[in-house]
């Protein structure tokens, strides 16, 4: 993204964000609270449009497009707040998530539309490739709320997945996590690394430091610092934008 600006009444969230995300690279967001981190993915996911600024991903112009369109084009992403549906199973979950091409996936289960049972076949065995891949394809028949918190964090992250993003927006993938979760969700991010870019909203410092391979200060709205984990922990600028916080 270039030149993003983005303003909720008199609130400036964003303000002239310029940011690139490498191919398999892991992009770490980092900022105080406030500082503009859930905005910047609300822009890339097109949840929300930028007031001034462009979008491009892999050489299109992306400005103005919809979360739906965005989806068809690779751009996959989590929420802070899970957003599964109670009354569906875990399988069935993630099987909304896995219609890439305009989501008709997602109107379709809501609507409840049907698909062609060979449509529906490939669909839930992608499903089910990805429960396996996250080790939790024993819970595909399960309700999400009767399963533990980490459990479900990773139902989301499947329903993500199994769209085959080509860039995965993870917004604070580790809260709520025990510090063995947090180690293991490092090991699946940088997994993931080899075959997608991840950019990652964290505010737990030791995994933002050990997965990333770059990393983004946004303070106030603005980015303050990037680079690479060693050179952001000792920038004057970030340390400062931290302690404010206090
Ligand atoms: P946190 O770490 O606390 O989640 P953040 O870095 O994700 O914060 P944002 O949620 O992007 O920050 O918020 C940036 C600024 O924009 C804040 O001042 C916030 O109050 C404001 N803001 C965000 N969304 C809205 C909205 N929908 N309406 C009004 N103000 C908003």
């Amino acid at each position: 993204m270039t030149g993003v600006d983005v303003a909720f009444g008199g609130i400036k969230a964003l303000t002239g964000v310029s940011l690139d995300v490498a191919p398999r690279q892991v992009l770490g967001v980092i900022g105080p609270n406030g500082a503009g981190k859930t905005t910047l993915f609300n822009v890339a996911c097109g949840f929300v449009q930028p007031d001034a600024g462009t979008l491009h991903w892999q050489g299109r112009e992306l400005t103005g497009l919809r979360p739906h369109q965005l989806a068809g084009l690779g751009i996959g992403r989590t929420l802070q707040g899970l957003g599964l549906f109670d009354r569906m199973s875990v399988l069935e979950n993630v099987m909304v998530g896995a219609d890439r091409h305009a989501r008709s996936g997602f109107l379709s289960a809501l609507l409840a539309l049907p698909r062609s049972g060979t449509e529906e076949r490939a669909l839930r065995e992608r499903a089910l490739a990805v429960l396996s891949e996250l080790g939790i394809a024993d819970h595909a028949a399960r309700l999400p709320t009767s399963l533990p918190y980490p459990v479900r964090k990773r139902v989301a992250l499947a329903r993500a997945l199994v769209s085959e993003p080509d860039l995965l927006l993870l917004d604070e993938p580790a809260s709520g996590l025990s510090n063995d979760e947090m180690d293991e969700l490092g090991a699946l991010i940088r997994g993931l690394a080899g075959r997608m870019s991840v950019m990652l909203v964290e505010h737990h410092m030791d995994l933002v430091m050990s997965v990333c391979d770059d990393i983004v200060v946004l303070d106030f709205g603005r980015v303050i610092a990037r680079g690479g984990p060693e050179e952001v922990r000792r920038d004057p600028a970030v340390l400062a934008a931290y302690l404010g916080d206090e």
